[in-house]
């Protein structure tokens, strides 16, 4: 089973649980349909806008083992309330640079 370490927004903790991010996760569905279910290792928040502290965090999570980060949806998507993160490209494409060869970035949940 995949290990991968979730990464949040911190906008919207005090709005959602981040239960459909573990369902999904736990039965592999949606942007798990390829991996099959996974087992999270870490569910963090970018650390507030600008999101600079999301990419020491994803590497905390891949030095416990995550082999992909995973962007929750209300980061990309703007779930639950339709207003997705500004600074999405840049966290992402920050980590991926920074990220050790073989670990994935997955740019949605649900
Ligand atoms: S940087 Fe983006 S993901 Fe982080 S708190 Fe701000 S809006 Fe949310």
């Amino acid at each position: 089973m995949q290990k991968v370490g979730i990464l949040r927004c911190q906008q919207t903790e005090d709005m959602c649980p981040g239960n459909t991010d573990f369902k999904v996760a736990r039965e592999g569905k949606l942007a798990f349909q390829e991996t099959g279910p996974v087992e999270i290792v870490g569910f963090l928040s970018c650390g507030g806008c600008p999101g600079k502290r999301a990419v020491a965090r994803a590497k905390m999570m891949v030095d416990r083992g995550a082999e992909a980060i995973v962007f929750a949806s209300c980061i990309g998507r703007g779930n639950p309330i339709g207003f997705p993160c500004p600074h999405f490209e840049s966290m992402r494409d920050t980590i991926a640079k920074r990220l050790e060869c073989g670990v994935s970035i997955i740019e949605w949940t649900h």
